[in-house]
């Protein structure tokens, strides 16, 4: 399936110079969706999971159907003040804008591998942190997968050590 002809790109949005993928038209048609999660599964079959890890929102349209799939626990990543027990938190920069980020201390353990999804690597800020957050409770990283990646804005060199994963790619 050619995922791009379900991608929407808005030009200028959420500002000026910024052109969005918008999978919400992806996520509406039944078919594309399914298909999306499948070829993520066989991108990741390889590896060893044992819990995947998402940051909202869109990591859990991803991420949660993913671990659903793979018969794997699904850790949501949060914005501060969103999730009700302890947390770690970390500061993290996006294409636009700045927040943070949160996870419960107790949503991995030691050795746990984890994989990351999201549906969109851009400058890999996020995705960043969300490695961070993760092995400061040592949980071990096997990987990061997302429906797209904008090459050109270089995720992939904020990850070095990780293993990424991507269903469609746009410059
Ligand atoms: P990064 O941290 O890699 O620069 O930005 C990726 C994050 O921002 C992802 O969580 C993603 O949801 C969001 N994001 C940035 N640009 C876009 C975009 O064009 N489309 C979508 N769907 N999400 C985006």
């Amino acid at each position: 399936m050619d995922f791009k002809e379900h991608i929407r790109v808005i030009p200028d949005f959420p500002q000026e110079g910024i052109s969005f993928k918008d999978i919400t038209t992806l996520l509406q048609n039944g078919e594309a969706y399914k298909e999306s999660i499948d070829e993520l599964k066989k991108l990741v079959k390889e590896l060893k999971i044992d819990v995947i890890a998402g940051p909202e929102a869109r990591g859990f349209v991803v991420g949660a159907p993913l671990a659903y799939a793979l018969g794997v626990g699904f850790i949501p990543i949060r914005k501060t003040g969103k999730l009700p027990y302890k947390t770690i938190q970390a500061e993290y920069a996006l294409e636009y804008g700045k927040d943070v980020l949160a996870m419960h201390v107790d949503a991995i353990t030691e050795g746990q591998n984890v994989l990351i999804a999201d549906d969109l690597l851009a400058t890999g800020g996020t995705i960043a942190t969300c490695v961070d957050l993760i092995r400061q409770v040592g949980g071990n990283v096997v990987g990061a997968a997302f429906m797209i990646e904008l090459q050109d804005l270089n995720g992939r060199e904020k990850l070095p050590d990780v293993e990424v994963f991507t269903l469609t790619q746009y410059p």
